[in-house]
């Protein structure tokens, strides 16, 4: 026997028709090139995104065509975003939900760029996961600023989730700088804050030097992803300026959120170093998202130990690349994707990611998590950021190299570095190399370019030097 509810697909439409209907006073503020700021009402963004699926039909654009968008966040961008999913001819019946919506890809952190084909469905039903109170949570009250851009990762889902909700928006335009997004928090009464760790790092430094130029008390709440969140990121943000972080785990290929580090309610009454510990997590896994861990001896109990590759499933996950039929072994035959990290899940289902598998730092037939160095690297004094990476080496196969860059006035050492780590990992885990430099190179969406920097610093451990750097490589036990 079927079931008697109405089949409504869930397509966008549903989206700005709410919208439309409930909302449309409300305001999406974009920051142009002069650096004004436009606000336009949703009746104003949706009207005006109505336009223009209307003229890109009459260029000829038909469903199924795509459109390519290359631009900074602003209302334009969002209206693109309803607009282009949307185009369908007043002949035909109403979109498909499994219809394609739109495509991102991947930001080749680590290999090629791959495209993932979002459905209507699965953008309906990831927008309102997100926002549930322990993920975005945000509301009509609220007002969001996502500082991740609408060209990467389906924008985290943000514009899709703040229309659906009536939340004001605020797009930051070109001007990514700490001081510039501190001032349209501030002016624009912002609530809710998302982005990749290294703005935030931005942030923090430029809230410690000049905190009393900036009014934040409006913010509520930041959903820090898209890279492994420092703990002491986190510490720093709460304990000096008040501000909370949730961290969100999640890939293109997931839509993009599948895990968030909310506090269950025993965690939020335990004491406050857990608290912390448990932030600095990927989180757990959205509803409707399932995750497993699993190595050559197959899958691992949730039991926090071990490396083993995360494999996730859900309705908003990617069944299969676009056009990449060489990348079908990232799909399991019984219907997981292969994330390509290496994680572990405790018993409470908090995931932790330890790597990204291709960034594990291989030392002599060990595992060396490059995310735990850098980390505890950027917890030392004096550190504005890290980066450790793997690097060939004659005896060890790879050996860690961390690259520093301090905050302005500091100084520190190699020595004082590997001194900070000694007491929270083996010897042979601490990177023989140590490097301080101006800035670390980074993608286009912000995160350390680990290819970038493993190619640049090649031959670093074969050169002259590895003899003496190779003495330093403190034998296992
Ligand atoms: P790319 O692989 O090109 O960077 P994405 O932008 O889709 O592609 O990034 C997804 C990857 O980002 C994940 O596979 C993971 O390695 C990393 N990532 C995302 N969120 C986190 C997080 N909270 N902690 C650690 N790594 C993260």
């Amino acid at each position: 026997m079927q079931g008697l509810m109405m089949d409504v697909p869930l397509t966008i439409p549903l989206i700005a028709r709410h919208a439309e209907a409930l909302h449309g006073a409300k305001i999406v503020a974009s920051r142009l090139p002069d650096r004004s700021v436009r606000r336009l009402t949703y009746s104003e963004v949706l009207g005006r995104a109505r336009r223009l699926a209307s003229a890109l039909k009459q260029l000829g654009v038909r469903r199924g065509d795509r459109v390519a968008t290359f631009c900074w966040n602003h209302h334009q961008h969002v209206e693109t975003y309803f607009a282009v999913p949307c185009i369908v001819d007043p002949f035909e019946e109403e979109i498909d939900e499994r219809e394609a919506a739109a495509m991102c890809y991947t930001s080749g952190t680590t290999g090629r760029p791959k495209g993932v084909v979002y459905s209507h469905r699965s953008q309906l039903l990831h927008t309102l996961v997100v926002l549930q109170p322990s993920c975005l949570g945000v509301s009509e009250s609220g007002c969001v600023m996502p500082v991740v851009p609408m060209f990467h990762a389906n924008a985290w889902g943000a514009p899709y989730a703040a229309t659906l909700a009536g939340a004001n928006q605020v797009h930051a335009g070109p001007f990514l700088d700490a001081r510039s997004l501190l001032e349209l928090m501030t002016t624009e009464r912002v609530t809710h804050a998302m982005g990749v760790p290294t703005i935030w790092m931005g942030i923090l430094q430029e809230l410690d030097r000049h905190a009393e130029l900036y009014d934040l008390s409006s913010l509520q709440h930041m959903l820090i992803g898209g890279a492994a969140v420092p703990e002491s990121l986190i510490r720093a943000f709460a304990e000096r300026h008040g501000i909370s972080i949730t961290q969100g785990w999640g890939m293109t290929e997931t839509s993009p959120v599948a895990s968030v580090s909310y506090l269950t309610s025993e965690l939020a009454a335990s004491d406050v170093d857990t608290q912390y510990a448990y932030r600095a997590r990927a989180g757990r896994p959205l509803p409707l998202v399932d995750v497993r861990v699993h190595d050559e001896s197959g899958i691992r109990p949730w039991d926090d130990s071990g490396m083993a590759e995360l494999e996730v499933r859900g309705p908003w996950v990617a069944g299969a690349y676009y056009d990449s039929p060489e990348s079908a072994d990232r799909f399991t035959e019984d219907g997981w994707f292969k994330t390509g990290d290496v994680a572990s899940i405790d018993a409470r289902g908090y995931i932790t990611i330890r790597d990204r598998a291709k960034d594990v730092v291989k030392s002599g037939g060990e595992w060396i998590s490059s995310v735990a160095l850098e980390n505890a690297i950027m917890g030392m004094p004096g550190v504005a950021e890290a980066a450790v990476v793997g690097i060939a080496h004659p005896r060890w196969d790879e050996r860690p190299l961390a690259l520093v860059v301090l905050r302005e006035g500091c100084t520190s050492t190699a020595d004082a570095v590997r001194a900070h780590l000694a007491p929270f990992f083996p010897k042979w885990w601490l990177p023989d190399g140590v490097e301080f430099v101006p800035a670390i190179p980074k993608t286009s969406v912000g995160k350390f370019q680990k290819r970038e920097i493993r190619e640049r610093y090649r031959d670093y451990y074969a050169q002259a030097a590895v003899s003496s750097v190779a003495a330093l490589s403190p034998q296992r036990t």
